[in-house]
């Protein structure tokens, strides 16, 4: 199963990814994460990602795509898996048309007025990836999952999360149409419920289709 997960930033994409990857198996793919990592790591890939990424603006298509296409060619992947975060523009749907055959994109429909404080009080495990929100955490700065240490991303501050979301409605939302086109995407709404409701929607959804 190799399956899309679509929303914009906040909407919980991260939190609902590991689940699904937990629950069925699937690699978990996310560009984000393969950039933060090359940032950390200051190879020419995080140099060249950095200058973007820090302004809550997209990595060049280009570049993007191919690492997409030579992470999706590794033996892992072969039976299937999960894209968080890629595609983000029309242009990256028409490149990855071109070399994987996508069976499902979950969409993920969030309030935008929920996002802002959502993505800004947002606490990251540098281990695991786990995010926490700042008014759940009550002073704690470790992981309750793996005990790693909890940080705030660089671009979760106001003025960048602004412009990831301007990003994400100028660039990302027109995907949703053309999954719709395409006939493969299923939809979901975040809420203020704790994230395992949502993931249970998800779950059934997708044993329902794997049936
Ligand atoms: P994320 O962790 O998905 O919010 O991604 C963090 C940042 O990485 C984004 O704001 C972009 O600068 C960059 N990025 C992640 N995925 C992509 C993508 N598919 N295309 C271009 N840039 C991306």
């Amino acid at each position: 199963m190799n399956v899309i997960l679509l929303g914009a930033p906040g909407a919980g994409k991260g939190t609902q990814a590991s689940q699904i990857s937990d629950r069925f198996g699937l690699p978990h793919i996310s560009t984000g994460d393969i950039f933060r990592e090359n940032i950390k790591n200051a190879t020419p890939i995080g140099l060249l990602a950095k200058s973007y990424t820090d302004k809550g603006q997209l990595v060049p298509d280009e570049v993007t795509c191919q690492i997409v296409e030579d992470r999706l060619s590794r033996a892992d992947c072969k039976n299937g898996y999960l894209l968080d975060g890629f595609p983000r523009t029309i242009a990256q749907a028409e490149a990855l048309d071109k070399f994987a055959k996508i069976d499902y994109v979950i969409n993920i429909n969030v309030d935008f007025g929920l996002l802002m404080d959502r993505l800004c009080g947002r606490r990251v495990c540098k281990d695991c990836g786990e995010s926490y929100h700042i008014s759940r955490l009550n002073g704690e700065t470790k992981c309750s999952r793996c005990g790693g240490e909890l940080y705030q991303r660089k671009d979760d501050n106001p003025e960048t999360v602004q412009s990831r979301l301007d990003v994400y409605k100028a660039q990302t939302a027109p995907l949703i149409d053309y999954y719709t086109k395409k006939g493969i995407i299923l939809n979901f709404t975040s809420t203020d419920a704790p994230p395992s409701v949502l993931f249970a929607e998800i779950e059934a959804k997708l044993i329902e289709l794997s049936k």
